[in-house]
């Protein structure tokens, strides 16, 4: 089972930690639409036998810029493509700022049954910091709207970590998601990203991040908050109440195929040794252009041998509840972590980082989550002991 990504890079302002790949100018968004169809159908000419796709996943930029027929077109081209059957989550990233219910209803109307929502907070000083294009109220009317267009699937992004924000309003946008009942959410802290407009405002003096401190507290208090409140923690990022969990991502995070449409898009295929990934070139008209003479709009390619499969999978797992299956990364990879990482092992289970091995299975304490990465390079079958 394979999931499609597609990429619409278009937003209406530059927010100041994104370095995602996007335009704020494009006055049209038929010559992309028209190259993204023609993408999807060339590749589906080259993958669509193998295997049926499961997820479709609309992630930008800000895809509800997209207009309902343009959605409708790039939809159409996926169901001609492929074998969408079984599809089981067709996902929209939505910003505040285009959520009328007309446009919702016609979203759901075409078969988009999830929103993934960029609110990032509900208060106005945090939104004109990160110089979102909505404000508090449409950030704090999107899910009431969403509900009256009969979405149910919803999930909503929040940051926490603004420089400045004080602790209550993060506490405060937690509760908020919680009492509308959002039954998913997915919480960042902000993280300077080189080229980026806040790495700028930082390196000028203008903006002091929050301390690494400061991000592991409001992470724990996360962390406690919305399990307290029924949500599974299923992902170091990513909260579902039961039965919610984004299925697009978990596909990602267990190494499963996925092709990626639009400028910016990266795909993995997996079907015998080695492996591949490819990315998209990152820029629209680049894209169009190599699309429109007949080329692979393509600017990276690798191949994966086994070994980096095994290191790939050990990151992606243990960020996830389950864990890292060792009984899957010996059959599968080829990889004995308990014999390869013994003292490692020993290492982080002593300084309370991951739990006691159980099943068979490697996973992180709640101190683990918040230094994953330290423990991730610890553990990667790759690295020196
Ligand atoms: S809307 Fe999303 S993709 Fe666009 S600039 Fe803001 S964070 Fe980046």
């Amino acid at each position: 089972m394979a999931g499609l990504y597609l990429h619409i890079p278009f937003c209406a302002r530059r927010c100041v930690y994104c370095d995602f790949y996007f335009v704020t100018t494009a006055k049209s968004h038929t010559p992309l639409v028209e190259a993204m169809r023609r993408e999807i159908e060339h590749r589906a000419s080259e993958y669509g036998g193998f295997e049926p796709v499961e997820t479709i996943y609309f992630g930008g930029g800000t895809p509800s810029r997209l207009t309902l027929d343009e959605v409708d077109r790039l939809l159409q081209a996926c169901h001609e493509g492929f074998d969408t059957r079984n599809l089981e989550e067709v996902t929209l990233e939505l910003n505040p700022d285009d959520a009328g219910v007309t446009y919702l209803r016609g979203l759901r109307d075409l078969g988009i049954d999830r929103l993934s929502i960029g609110v990032q907070s509900f208060y106005a000083d945090d939104l004109a910091f990160m110089n979102r294009s909505h404000g508090e109220v449409q950030a704090r009317g999107v899910v009431d709207a969403a509900r009256e267009a009969g979405f149910t699937n919803l999930s909503v992004d929040l940051i926490f970590g603004i420089p400045n924000q004080p602790a209550e309003y993060w506490a405060a946008n937690l509760e908020r998601a919680v009492r509308a009942g959002v039954p998913h959410l997915s919480t960042y802290s902000l993280t300077v990203e080189e080229r980026t407009v806040l790495h700028n405002q930082v390196e000028r003096g203008l903006v002091v991040p929050a301390s690494d401190d400061e991000l592991a507290e409001r992470y724990r208090f996360t962390m406690d908050y919305l399990r307290g409140h029924g949500y599974e923690h299923y992902e170091i990022s990513s909260f579902a109440l039961p039965g919610a969990r984004s299925v697009h991502n978990s596909r990602y995070w267990s190494h499963r195929n996925y092709l990626g449409f639009g400028p910016s898009a990266h795909s993995f295929w997996w079907r015998g040794l080695p492996a591949r990934r490819w990315a998209n070139v990152r820029n629209l008209a680049s894209y169009v252009s190599l699309v429109d003479q007949r080329q692979e709009p393509v600017d990276f390619r690798e191949t994966l041998s086994l070994d980096t499969l095994a290191d790939e999978y050990v990151m992606l797992a243990l960020r996830t509840d389950d864990g890292v299956d060792l009984d899957l990364l010996e059959d599968r990879y080829g990889t004995d972590l308990l014999e390869d990482r013994v003292d490692a092992l020993a290492r982080l289970e002593g300084a309370g980082m991951i739990r006691p091995v159980r099943n068979r299975r490697v996973r992180l304490t709640d101190l683990g989550k918040t230094l994953c990465d330290a423990v991730t390079t610890e553990l990667l079958p790759s690295s020196e002991s």
